[in-house]
């Protein structure tokens, strides 16, 4: 068993890690006060390989596996949680999505522009009606005309939608058959009836861009199916299952992030003539917070080992992935307000970044399935319940 990282992903750990520093780290504050998504990281994201991360080269990706992937977004979430939520989106929930199950053609045709971050990707699963219960909720439907599926329907709460220019989208083809009427699409920003109606005003992840998606008889050819017709919820499951092991790793760099800025605070702030650092209250905090973050670290590590080996042989890990972002998405939001304490006053001022690390943190509970959900996926997983 191996618990040190191979020289590969320390690479692209530390390639990542300095690239973040060095180009996200000066725009996270303006990002989150503006709200504006910094699209100018895209290409330099894509030329780097991160876009592509898991996406093999004659695709234009970087060809690594799950791990690195993990990597890179916690090293971008160290520095800005709305550049790696929307990197997320991007390079896990629609690319590795499209490679995961495209064809050959679409693969070819779709994933070069994404991975060089000319296009911005997206995955539409949730729907004004259907958060938790996004299988049996769902009212989007597409009906079959000659070659193409006409699809209608709003899609809510979607990072990066408001900018996509392709998106992975589930809607209804047979509504009575429940999960077995379920399939994946293809969508392009240009297609007729295609509209963004909102923009959401969001607590934190500010500058990733969240939005209401209207669908009014959009035809699509159907040459986009994605996997096959009515195998959709396949196509979903699995896909969740990459990405909350995926998106784990953003709550990780949220919470190393907040454990990084209090030592450094708790060593220069003096109070009582002395580094508060000194106080044992503060020293017990440090040490819960870097026992958690370890603890998160190596579920989420060892989860996207997981992932990756699920990705060669297609085996389920379900229980793991919920298990890891629910735990690390929770000790992201404690760590966060622990270091908000040990910031003391200044730590409240929207000066610092702690304010928006617990604002960021605290969706990791919500999005990608609550953490009631992943206790319930966990838990039937563990009795052996449908
Ligand atoms: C910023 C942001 C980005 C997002 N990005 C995307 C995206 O890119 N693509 C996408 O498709 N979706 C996205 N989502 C949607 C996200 O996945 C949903 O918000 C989430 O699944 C919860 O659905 P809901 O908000 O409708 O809450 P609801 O399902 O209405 O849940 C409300 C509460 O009830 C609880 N609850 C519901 N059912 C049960 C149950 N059976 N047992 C116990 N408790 C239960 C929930 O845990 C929660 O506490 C995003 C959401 C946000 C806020």
């Amino acid at each position: 068993m191996e618990f040190e990282l191979d020289e590969t992903h320390r690479l692209l750990r530390d390639t990542a890690g300095a690239w973040a520093e060095r180009e996200v780290d000066p725009l996270a504050a303006a990002i989150d006060r503006s709200d504006e998504f910094p699209m100018h990281l895209w290409p330099a994201m894509g030329e780097l390989g991160l876009l592509g991360v898991t996406v093999p080269p004659e695709y234009g990706g970087a060809g690594f596996d799950t791990l690195a992937g993990v990597l890179i977004i916690e090293q971008i979430a160290r520095f800005s949680g709305s550049v790696a939520l929307s990197y997320g989106a991007h390079a896990n929930l629609c690319v590795n999505n499209l490679h995961r199950n495209g064809t050959e053609e679409q693969r070819r045709h779709y994933l070069p522009p994404l991975c060089a971050g000319t296009h911005v990707g997206a995955l539409a699963m949730t729907e004004p009606e259907a958060g938790s219960d996004a299988v049996g909720g769902m009212r989007m439907t597409a009906v079959r005309d000659g070659d193409d599926f006409v699809l209608n329907g709003t899609k809510m709460f979607i990072t990066n939608g408001p900018i996509a220019d392709t998106l992975v989208l589930y809607a209804k083809t047979t509504p009575e058959q429940r999960q077995h009427g379920i399939t994946a699409f293809i969508i392009e920003k240009g297609m007729a009836g295609f509209t963004v109606s909102r923009k959401l005003d969001k607590w934190g992840h500010r500058g990733s861009p969240t939005g209401e998606l209207v669908l009014e008889d959009v035809r699509v050819p159907a040459a986009n199916v994605l996997g096959e017709v009515n195998k959709g919820v396949a196509v979903m499951m699995s896909g969740l299952d990459s990405e909350r092991a995926f998106l784990a790793g953003e709550s990780l760099g949220l919470a190393g992030r907040a454990l990084e800025l209090s030592i450094s605070y708790a060593r220069e702030r003096q109070q009582f003539g002395q580094p508060i650092g000194n106080f044992q209250l503060i020293q017990g905090k440090l040490a819960g917070m870097y026992v958690q973050v370890e603890s998160a670290r190596w579920l989420v590590y060892r989860t996207a080992a997981a992932a990756a080996a699920a990705a060669r042989d297609g085996r389920r890990f379900g229980k793991e992935a919920a298990a890891a972002i629910m735990y690390a998405a929770e000790v992201s939001t404690r760590v966060a307000l622990d270091a908000m304490q040990i910031h003391g006053g200044y730590g409240y001022l929207n000066d610092s970044p702690i304010g928006r690390i617990v604002r960021d943190a605290k969706l990791l509970e919500i999005g990608a399935g609550t953490t009631e959900i992943r206790k319930t996926i966990i838990a039937r997983e563990l009795l052996g319940l449908r």
